[in-house]
């Protein structure tokens, strides 16, 4: 491991590139608009000050280099569908900037994960990574590749010991499938109720009640909290998560930390009732472990449907206690 008895700044994944990721018109018109990305490092370079450089994913792009990462954890036929003619089921007909900012996402992620096992830092944080719902054969959820299950095989590979926590509303299924059968962790906290629905994640005969789905011979572990289910529910599932964790005791925590379970209007009407509270109570559990079991840890958005306001504040506050936490 390197050393890091000095202070390194906080690496960041960041470009323009991501503002062409248009589901809908610019400026918040729809409720995942890239916009929430450029808030949040706009937020975190006026906190952090010297402690944080933003790297552009778009700089020195290899096509070539990217298609053999994405070989890795995708099928020929989505790569080449996205890559080399620009189409793909998230949008219509061939659009080459979404595919190319969607492809930056995941370039993003891959960068992180390098300067990170180089020991150019300790914590990273890409605003449009952890497209969590990504299958291995086709696109989901908003979702182009799925960068998280890349970059844990990526730590697995190199040695190390990665686990992965996603606190997204949504179940992340396409981690789950992509890494179930590899013995790396998945941890996910999730409405039952929401998308995707994934039996072995979800039990939809029991939405009246907390409940988990854990797949314990595949080390994957589901809270599912409840519709309108509060911060109350969120640290339910974050203390449990965290005697997971102590237990699997990772050197690498990424992190799926979405900010969709937030409370109020959404543009998705997601129903849940998570608070800035929530968010820094489940924050610092992260940094806590991370903290003990001297990891690092990759950050990657996932989803947040409040893109001018409470997604970029949430994904800037939970960021910044974890690189403070560790930079100590
Ligand atoms: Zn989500």
């Amino acid at each position: 491991m390197q050393d890091r008895t000095k202070k390194q700044p906080l690496w960041v994944e960041y470009g323009e590139i991501y503002l062409d990721w248009l589901l809908g018109g610019r400026s918040g018109a729809h409720p995942s608009d890239p916009i929430r990305a450029k808030i949040a490092v706009e937020k975190l370079v006026e906190r952090l000050k010297g402690s944080i450089v933003v790297h552009d994913p778009a700089l020195n792009a290899d096509f070539e280099a990217d298609k053999a990462e994405l070989a890795k954890i995708h099928g020929e036929a989505h790569i080449h569908g996205a890559i080399d003619d620009y189409v793909d089921s998230l949008w219509s007909g061939s659009r080459e900037s979404m595919a190319k900012a969607g492809l930056a996402m995941f370039r993003g992620t891959v960068r992180a994960v390098r300067a990170l096992l180089g020991g150019k830092a300790r914590v990273a944080f890409n605003p449009q990574g952890a497209k969590h719902h990504a299958m291995r054969d086709n696109s989901s959820g908003f979702c182009l590749f799925n960068d998280m299950a890349w970059a844990a095989l990526e730590f697995e590979a190199a040695g190390l010991k990665p686990l992965y926590l996603d606190w997204d509303i949504h179940a992340g299924d396409g981690v789950y499938e992509l890494l179930r059968n590899t013995g790396i962790p998945t941890l996910s906290i999730h409405n039952g109720s929401l998308f995707p629905g994934n039996p072995n994640m979800q039990d939809r005969g029991r939405l009246s009640e907390r409940h988990t789905v854990h797949q314990l011979d595949e080390h994957a572990y589901n809270w599912n909290v409840l519709d309108d289910d509060g911060d109350e529910g969120f640290k339910w599932a974050i203390d449990e998560a965290a005697k997971v964790i102590e237990g699997y005791a990772p050197n690498v925590i990424l992190l799926a930390a979405g900010a969709d379970g937030h409370e109020g209007q959404n543009g998705l009407g997601i129903r849940n009732q998570y608070t800035y509270a929530g968010f820094e109570y489940a924050a610092d559990m992260v940094a806590e472990l991370a903290e003990k079991h001297n990891a690092i840890v990759l950050i990657g958005g996932s989803g947040g449907y409040q893109p001018l306001d409470h997604t970029p504040e949430i994904w800037a506050r939970v960021v910044e206690r974890i690189y403070s936490r560790l930079s100590d």
